[in-house]
């Protein structure tokens, strides 16, 4: 894990004074630190008859396309509102300052159709908890997710169901 934590930049004060952003960049400009990121980001998940990966945009598509090619399972994105054609579903959510909104095509997944979730970082765990109750309105089956950085002082970890893996590789 070493080898990826020096591929991490921090930003401090983007996009906002007080963020400390993760530029993932350098891991994912590096062939054998991205290839044993997404290798190590499937682990969990192999054999376990995936259907289909839901990336997070925008980051969560990098991760998500290259882990559904590795497990052999499709890649459904799951997008900021507006950007997917109709028909969609949606789900709102809370921010540290306002709300935000993830949507995925309605016939996207198939009624039990195991499924997880992708995405760069977990802050707040939000973002990701919002994308797990999108999934799970289709009436797909949520096995669990896949997060290159986790933030455990901001605890986004408590707002995901503790029966549910969380799969981390990077902690700051
Ligand atoms: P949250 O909902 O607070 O867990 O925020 C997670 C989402 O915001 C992810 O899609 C991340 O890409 C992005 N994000 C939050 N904090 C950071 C950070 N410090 N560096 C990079 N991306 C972040």
């Amino acid at each position: 894990m070493q080898a990826f934590h020096d591929l991490v930049r921090d930003v401090p004060d983007f996009p906002r004074p007080g963020i400390m952003f993760k530029d993932i960049t350098p891991l994912l400009a590096d062939a054998a630190a991205f290839g044993a990121c997404i290798d190590a980001l499937c682990e969990p998940w192999r054999g376990q008859g995936i259907g289909a990966v839901c990336g997070i945009e925008s980051r969560g598509f990098i991760f998500g396309a290259a882990m559904a090619r590795a497990l052999d399972a499709g890649f459904v994105p799951l997008r900021k509102a507006g950007k997917l054609p109709p028909p969609v579903v949606g789900v709102d959510y809370g921010l540290e300052y306002g709300m935000d909104r993830l949507e995925i095509g309605s016939s996207a997944l198939a009624p039990g159709e195991r499924v997880i979730v992708v995405d760069d970082v977990l802050a707040t765990g939000g973002t990701l908890e919002a994308a797990r109750r999108l999934v799970e309105r289709l009436g797909a089956e949520v096995l669990g997710a896949s997060v290159v950085i986790e933030l455990p002082g901001l605890n986004g970890r408590g707002k995901w169901p503790a029966a549910l893996p969380l799969h981390t590789l990077l902690a700051y």
